[in-house]
């Protein structure tokens, strides 16, 4: 399998270090609201690659976190601690809308079909490492403590930059326009690793430390977790592309002074989910959820259809109309699916190689899924069993995570019962329809004396009534359980 390496800005051959274990590692939701469907568009390309390396045969053991301390406002440690906001907006406690967002994140998961990692760890479960890792950063000299906070010392380095396609005003963060610059820093791109004092005095969620009660920066946190449940090697570190600078590049920092080897093989970065105005984000625009699209009638799961035809490298469109479109495409690839014959012919492994073999192509090449879902309509249009093809879609929608065939049986179990319901109702009424709209009780009548004589097996009668018809101008055509007639 090939994907592309963020750290070295190529498509390399993907190696796990461990011939037993890919350990994953991502950057979970910072809970002080509800996750956007940018956001997940980040879960749901992360979830795709699990599931591809499962289907590919590696063992997988996959962690992330739950940020519910030490975000600021600002990525380059400034402003306030988002949490507090949050709860400060919602008057609840800190853990009070950790817990709340928490649920609601998994919730959104859950409805899009993004499997929950294999560890879930929440930030403030994890003080002990984020004060191991700090104390031998200050011991070896990275950290230095100024103004009642520890910092890393970036000029200690020899290499900062790692995803360096950035052009300096990016990294330019920490003087972003309304942020105001930390006077403690030694160098502009210097970041807190445990901070006791801030500009706002009512952090709620505090800890004893070597440096004083305070709360961890964010960017420990994903080295301390990582590490804690991964040890001191990762084959995969994904997130949003926003999180590449100065979140993953701090990681990578911090990480590697503390190890004093590499850390981290694969950098994956999702690039953004935009609107129309740009990038989608919780404090700009309108703020697109879950629960929006439900309550504006779309199937989640089309907007994971959606995601899965482009390519994660590619930064995405959001309009109601691109989504309509996706909507429309999953709905007919079901109903395609759904008139297949479950029991038409065997499930043949043979004849089903070559499109495997394409999907894992598509697949192996940098999780091309917009190709991946190309191969459910070769598989439609093959010429094997609806078995194989049945058998062929379920696997794939083990990555794609479609829910595919499970939807396919419900509208093929609506299908049926439409059937019945059709021809019960036939069966219990005989119907008198003139083609012209005229109504007509004379000649109703007549066509149910007709009908009469034919139950009574007086086929003379039934036929004479008929050309009795005939010569007043009125001609019969039997259709099931009725007639239709017309003046001719
Ligand atoms: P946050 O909860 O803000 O820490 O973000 C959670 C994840 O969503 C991170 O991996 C971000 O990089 C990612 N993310 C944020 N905004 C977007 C977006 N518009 N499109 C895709 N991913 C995003
Ligand atoms: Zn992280």
């Amino acid at each position: 399998m090939y994907l592309y390496n963020s750290a070295s800005r190529k498509k390399e051959l993907f190696v796990p270090n461990h011939p037993d274990i890919v350990k994953m590692y991502t950057c979970g939701p910072t809970v002080y609201h509800y996750a956007h469907i940018g956001n997940l568009r980040s879960y749901i390309m992360e979830d795709i690659l699990e599931k591809y390396l499962r289907y590919a045969g590696y063992p997988v053991k996959r962690v992330m976190n739950i940020t519910d301390v030490g975000h600021l406002t600002s990525d380059a440690d400034e402003g306030e601690d988002k949490m507090l906001k949050g709860a400060r907006r919602e008057h609840k406690t800190v853990m009070e809308i950790a817990k709340f967002y928490t649920d609601a994140f998994f919730d959104d998961c859950a409805a899009l079909n993004i499997k929950t990692p294999d560890v879930v760890e929440p930030a403030t479960n994890c003080i002990d490492e984020y004060i191991k890792i700090i104390s031998k950063l200050m011991d070896t000299g990275y950290a230095y403590f100024a103004g009642g906070n520890v910092y890393f010392d970036t000029s200690k380095l020899d290499r900062y930059y790692v995803f360096n396609d950035f052009n300096a005003e990016d990294l330019d963060v920490g003087v972003r326009e309304g942020v105001e610059e930390d006077p403690n820093k030694k160098n502009k791109n210097d970041f807190v690793l445990w901070f006791t004092k801030s500009k706002f005095e009512d952090q709620a969620l505090k800890w004893d430390s070597p440096w004083g009660t305070g709360y961890p920066g964010w960017h420990i946190e994903c080295s301390g977790i990582s590490m804690k449940h991964l040890g001191e090697d990762l084959d995969i570190h994904c997130g949003g592309i926003d999180n590449a600078f100065p979140h993953h590049t701090n990681e990578i920092a911090q990480s590697e002074a503390y190890l004093g080897h590499k850390w981290c093989n694969f950098w994956v970065h999702v690039l953004h989910l935009n609107t129309s105005s740009g990038k989608m984000s919780k404090s700009s625009g309108e703020f697109l959820t879950v629960s929006l699209l439900r309550e504006k009638g779309y199937d989640p799961l089309s907007y994971r259809f959606f995601c899965l035809q482009s390519h994660y490298r590619k930064s995405l469109v959001f309009t109601w109309e691109n989504l309509d479109n996706a909507q429309l495409a999953y709905q007919k690839l079901i109903a395609r699916i759904a008139a297949m014959n479950p029991e038409d012919g065997t499930v043949d492994e043979e004849a089903m190689r070559p499109l495997d073999e394409k999907f894992r192509a598509a697949m192996d090449n940098d999780l091309n899924s917009a190709l991946a879902v190309t191969c459910l309509y070769d598989v439609l249009k093959a010429k094997i069993s609806d078995a194989s093809k049945l058998a062929l879609i379920g696997k794939f929608d083990s990555v794609l995570s479609l829910s595919l065939l499970e939807k396919a049986a419900e509208k093929r179990k609506e299908l049926q019962a439409q059937k019945k319901a059709d021809s019960a109702a036939a069966g219990s009424g005989f119907s008198v329809i003139s083609e012209s709209g005229e109504e007509n009780e004379e000649i109703a009548a007549k066509i149910l004396a007709r009908r009469d004589a034919k139950k009574a097996k007086d086929f003379a009668l039934a036929d004479a009534i008929r050309e009795e018809l005939r010569q007043a101008g009125v001609e019969l055509t039997d259709i099931p359980n009725g007639v239709r007639w017309k003046r001719i």
